[in-house]
């Protein structure tokens, strides 16, 4: 029996291939309060990677507008509706099916020394999505739920939630832990490296069965008909093995993303940037955990937007995320170190292994230890004089 034990769902499950971890696995947060969907990621990866034919319809990185954005169209609500009733337990324990579980297949009768023939992947739950899903990358864009309100209504920062909101989710492929598009692959083309956990396609072993873009239920495995490969995001791995953060990554404007290896809880280190939020802070959450991936993005959670929406898309401690956020924010002295580590957030090209948050800076250091960011605790400022006397002009700025 391929039972292996996923920490996000707190209990084991099945899975087609017994539990193998990687030396190490490639992880990342994204702190949805600060993107700003300039898209500037999109197409960092789209002129990159995939500019090619066939590859016209592929945003290997998009960033949507939930709730009624996605791409390819309606990926979430699709495979939500399939899976099933979703309750979690009180001891933050997953009680439902996972897309593994939900056809009740045996997996004794496809473990990878089985003969191929065996091969049923297509019993993970999941969908094909069609032309016209993919055909329309950014539908949904500022399209707001909730109740409208009269355009001078102050909102208070704090505020639980906003009457009306929407926010933007960047995603990439979360190079998941339980890779559904590998356990799906009839062929085994699509794998998981074992130096930095990286899923990719072997495109010379892809018979074009596409059994990974119907198994993978964040859409990011696509298919190439000009190629007739699949394909998906390859976690800029050349860059990634010289010790520098992914395409994507690296030109976020809004500085919300942070590259780093993360580990399971019973080995996290408290000075490693992604550990810490999502370990120890515990303020970065997987997408739908209870699809059974354990995907390895991780993100904060936009603290306006109602909680019993986010719960469904983050899990259990999506609250706790929302109030340790805000009191990092605000300055409490509890959360200085989460503070510092949000300013060290996109402040440099190369890879943050370890950070320290000191009194006046957070500084980040590479796998060799050497310094790779410094930023300060407290931007400093100058105020000008009001009336600039050499100039005779009034200065209302602050810089
Ligand atoms: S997000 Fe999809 S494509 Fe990426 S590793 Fe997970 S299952 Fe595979
Ligand atoms: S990590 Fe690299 S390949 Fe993946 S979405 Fe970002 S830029 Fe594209
Ligand atoms: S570049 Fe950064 S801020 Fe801009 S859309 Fe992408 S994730 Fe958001």
């Amino acid at each position: 029996m391929a039972e292996v034990y996923n920490w996000q769902i707190g209990r084991e499950m099945e899975f087609p291939y017994a539990e193998s971890r990687p030396e190490k696995q490639w992880g990342a947060v994204f702190d949805i309060n600060k993107c700003i969907a300039c898209q500037t990621c999109t197409m960092s990866c789209k002129t990159t990677w995939t500019h090619g034919e066939g590859q016209e319809h592929m945003f290997w990185n998009n960033v949507e507008t939930k709730p009624y954005g996605g791409h390819p169209i309606g990926w979430d609500t699709e495979i939500l509706d399939r899976l099933g009733t979703q309750n979690w337990g009180s001891d933050g324990v997953y009680e439902g099916d996972t897309i593994f579980e939900t056809n009740d297949v045996d997996w004794d009768d496809m473990l990878i020394d089985d003969e191929l023939g065996n091969f049923h992947g297509e019993d993970i739950e999941g969908y094909r999505p069609d032309d016209q899903d993919w055909a329309h990358p950014n539908i949904g864009e500022d399209e707001p739920a909730g109740e409208s309100f009269e355009s001078d209504t102050h909102i208070a920062e704090e505020e639980e939630t906003h009457p009306m909101w929407f926010f933007y989710l960047p995603r990439v492929c979360n190079h998941c832990s339980f890779a559904a598009c590998a356990g799906g692959c009839p062929v085994q083309a699509a794998y998981k490296r074992n130096e930095d956990g990286i899923v990719l396609i072997d495109e010379d072993s892809c018979q074009a069965a596409q059994e990974c873009v119907r198994a993978c239920p964040y859409g990011k495995s696509v298919y190439n008909p000009a190629e007739s490969k699949s394909q998906k995001c390859v976690g800029c791995y050349p860059k990634v093995e010289q010790g520098m953060v992914p395409q994507c990554f690296e030109n976020c404007l809004g500085k919300i993303r942070q590259h780093g290896w993360v580990n399971p809880p019973e080995e996290a280190d408290p000075d490693n940037p992604i550990d810490f939020m999502v370990h120890e802070a515990e303020v970065a959450l997987p997408l739908y955990p209870q699809l059974g991936l354990e995907p390895n993005v991780y993100y904060v959670p936009p603290i306006n937007v109602p909680t019993d929406y986010l719960f469904q898309m983050f899990g259990p401690g999506v609250e706790e995320a929302k109030e340790t956020y805000k009191a990092a924010r605000r300055g409490d002295e509890e959360h200085r170190k989460l503070r510092g580590l949000l300013h060290l957030m996109g402040s440099t090209e190369w890879r943050i292994e370890q950070f320290e948050v000191t009194d006046e800076e957070a500084i980040g250091y590479d796998g060799s230890g050497s310094t790779v960011a410094r930023v300060p605790m407290e931007e400093p400022q100058y105020q000008r004089e009001h009336f600039d006397a050499q100039n005779n002009a009034y200065r209302l700025d602050v810089t």
